[in-house]
């Protein structure tokens, strides 16, 4: 019951690398849906929205230039499963209308499947830029 809502937003521009926590610079990570909607359901289901301003520190940077090749690479082969097994039922399938809503169900699922490895994008410096 003592945090502040002054301590609150004190918090809210601390930086936090991804990786290893630390409160240190780094390239910004780009707030997509994903993250919105885990922030979403950490202020409105679990009342523990921390608040960070999320960054991946020049140190992890290798680590997460790896993990973002692996996630994109899962997420396409997933993905494609599940538009070939979509298409599958749409083909043999004998009630189209019932076959396509099948099929959204099984692409969306594949979807939500591949981003329980969700690693999220980042800032990149604009090369032009970096010597200015
Ligand atoms: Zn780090």
């Amino acid at each position: 019951m003592a945090k502040t809502t002054a301590g609150y937003s004190a918090k809210r521009s601390a930086l936090r690398c991804i990786y290893c926590g630390r409160n240190v610079n780094g390239l910004p990570v780009i707030e997509d849906h994903v993250i919105h909607a885990v922030r979403l359901f950490k202020r409105n289901i679990l009342h523990n929205e921390k608040g960070y301003r999320l960054v991946v520190c020049k140190e992890d940077f290798p680590k997460y230039s790896k993990a973002k090749e692996e996630y994109q690479k899962r997420q396409g082969r997933l993905v494609a499963l599940g538009v070939v097994f979509a298409l599958v039922l749409i083909i043999f399938g004998p009630d189209k209308l019932t076959a396509v809503l099948d099929g959204i169900v099984v692409i969306v699922f594949t979807y939500l499947i591949s981003l329980l490895g969700y690693t999220p994008s980042l800032q990149m410096p604009k090369p032009g830029r970096e010597r200015q």
